[in-house]
This record gives structure tokens, sequence and C-alpha cells, in this order.
């Protein structure tokens, strides 16, 4: 039964970018950075075939690094159907999948979130964003978590600081600390600065890392194929207790006072602009459709619509897809350096400028 033809397994994705592609392996969290013109000899039904402009050796070539990588196998072209493609089908077993505090100046709006979650709203993460707080108000805010977070179904809190006005301190000193509070972030912590907490199962980190982060797995490739990976299941709440499904804008309308129970919560996350930033997906995103990371990425900057309809980012993400160069590494150049320029009024590619570029950078 068996033949020489090669075929992707099933969990190893091909996405190509504009400059080159990437093969994703869903299963085992790994990828590889491949030219586009292997993609291109791989047939729709993920069959290896040599694509009219490739090369013999190439061709050959490309096969044995399939091989290596453990990306295919062999197996009969007729027999294609019995090895049928995922159903892009992503399912939530939660109502939100995290729902962030920014700034908390007093207790009663997070009460009240943690009401509705012990009536039995599904929440996964919590978050808590804060540029400054007292750090008393701080420890009233551990007390209450230690003490209702095993009445809900919250898997793990993380704490953002946008500085350290000492509670790095605070957490390395404290001792009494549910385990579900796991991770505390700090823009620009020294990494030299940093000491063992006195609870082992939390984490202290710098929030400098790069934009957007990459996750690869099942999970997040699914979601990725229909919805936008951050803003998908999240729900934000400023310090007036407005609730909203982005960060930026909060309508009073919905605010915390005028809900009363979880069952308003849940019929304010069916509403259709409750939603309007999940489906935005990376494909459907200038730029990042041209990137072969778009399935990995998680991105935390808002999509905005140009005059032409598309999605756009008002912020560059720190990688460029054109040169295949994250910022700070050699070589890196910014969209607008390659010719491409993206805003409000939409997109111009300099494909020209961009070719030249990439002859300079990856010459060999
Ligand atoms: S361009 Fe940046 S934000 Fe867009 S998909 Fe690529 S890595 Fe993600």
């Amino acid at each position: 039964m068996k033949s020489d033809e090669l075929k992707l397994y099933t969990n190893c994705i091909p996405v190509k970018g504009y400059l080159r592609s990437v093969i994703q392996d869903i299963q085992r969290s790994s990828f590889s950075f491949v030219p586009n013109s292997l993609i291109d000899c791989i047939s729709e039904s993920k069959f290896v075939k040599k694509h009219e402009y490739v090369d013999e050796e190439s061709f050959n070539n490309y096969r044995e690094f399939l091989i290596s990588e453990d990306y295919v196998f062999a197996w009969e072209m007729s027999l294609t159907e019995r090895f049928p493609d995922y159903k892009a089908v992503f399912y939530q077993s939660y109502h939100i999948y995290s729902l962030h505090f920014i700034e908390v100046r007093e207790l009663s709006i997070v009460k009240k979130m943690l009401l509705f979650i012990e009536q039995g709203l599904i929440v996964k993460h919590l978050v808590f964003v804060i540029e400054e707080c007292r750090i008393e108000l701080l420890e009233q805010l551990i007390d209450l978590l230690n003490n209702q977070l095993t009445h809900t179904s919250i898997e793990s809190v993380q704490f953002r600081f946008k500085k350290d006005f000492g509670v790095q301190n605070y957490f390395l000193s404290k001792s009494n600390i549910d385990y579900r509070i796991n991770l505390v972030e700090i823009v620009s912590l020294e990494s030299k600065k940093r000491k063992k907490a006195n609870c082992d199962h939390l984490q202290i980190h710098s929030i400098n890392e790069r934009n957007p982060k990459m996750v690869n797995n099942f999970l997040h490739y699914f979601e990725s194929v229909q919805f936008h990976t951050y803003f998908n299941g999240k729900f934000f709440v400023n310090p007036q207790g407005i609730l909203s499904h982005q960060p930026e804008e909060f309508n009073p309308k919905y605010s915390i006072t005028n809900l009363k129970s979880k069952q308003d919560v849940l019929d304010l996350l069916q509403l259709e602009s409750f939603n309007e930033f999940s489906k935005v997906r990376k494909e459907d995103t200038v730029i990042c459709k041209s990137c072969e990371l778009r399935h990995m990425c998680l991105d935390e900057r808002l999509p905005k619509k140009n005059s032409t309809g598309d999605w756009y980012h008002i912020v560059e993400c720190d990688y460029n897809p054109f040169i295949g160069k994250w910022k700070k590494e050699s070589g890196y150049r910014t969209l607008e350096e390659c010719g491409v320029y993206s805003n409000e009024n939409g997109i111009i590619i300099d494909n020209v400028r961009i070719s030249q570029i990439n002859q300079e950078l990856w010459k060999e």
C-alpha cells in the first residue's frame, strides 16, 4: 500500500508568509522556517510534489529536510482521504477567558465580579493591571483573593505592575499566597535584582519582553483560524467599574452598577459590540496576513479599521515579516524603511524596495 509519495502529517501546518514560510507542528509545539518555494511544493491534499519552478536539486533537498524533521510520512496518494484535515473548530469551556482589572482603587468592583463568578460565571484567568496603588490595598486584595478563589473556576491570577513601587519586595516576602496567584510582572525589572519568592509557585518577571508573544499549540492554532487570539474571550473592567471588551474605550452604559446577576454579565457577552475584536483574525489584518508567524502570534495591540475597511494597527509590531527580522536583530528595518506604509488610509507595499533590502540582508 505504501509508496514513496510523501505527505505532511496532519499536525504539521504550512503557513506561507511574504518572505518565507513556516511549517508549524501544533502537536509537538515546534516549527521550522522554510523557503516559500518549499511550501509551493506541498499540494492542497498535503502531498509533496515538485513545483514547476523548483529545480530537481532543491526539490530533493526539501524532501530530505522534511523527512529529517519528521514532518512527512510515505503514503499512497489515492488513499489521501484516509487522512482528513482537522476541522477548524475552537470550543471554549468558559464564559470569559481572562478578566482584566485595569487599576484597582477600591475592592468593591473586584468583590462584585467575584460574586458573579461564585454564582457560576466561568472565568479562567484574572489579570490585575496596576500603575500604582497603596501596598495596604494590595494586601487587602490578596487577602480577598486568598479567601474567595477556592469557591471559583479561576485557574490563575496574574499581576502586572507598570512600575515597581515596592511590590517586588512585597511579593518576595509574602508567604501565604493562594497557589492560583502565580505570576507577577513588573515593567523594567532588572533580572539581576530577581530573587526567589517565599511562595514556590510564584514567579516574578520583567514585562520587558518583545511583543507579540508566540504560542504554538493545538488550541492556539485553532483559535487563530477563527478568532483574534488575544481579544477573544477577554473582558476589561476600568477603575470606575465600567466593563468593556477592549482596554481603550469604556461606555458608561456598561457599568457594573447596572449588573445584578451573573446572567446580566452573560447577556452583555452576547452583544455583537462585545465581540467586535474577537473576530478580527490575523488573516484579516494588513501586515499580519503577510506574516508566517500569524498562527502563533499573541498580539495585544488593538486593531483599527482603515478607510478601505481592512484592519490595521497604529503601532508597529516588533517583527517585520517583509524582511523576516525582529527589532534589535541585526539588519532590522521598520516597515516604512522597507517601503511599506500602513495607516488609516490603507496600505502601500513597495515590492521593489523590499526585494532590494532582502537581497542585501539574505544574499548568502
Ligand atoms: S506581523 Fe507581528 S503581530 Fe502580525 S502576525 Fe506577525 S508577529 Fe504577529
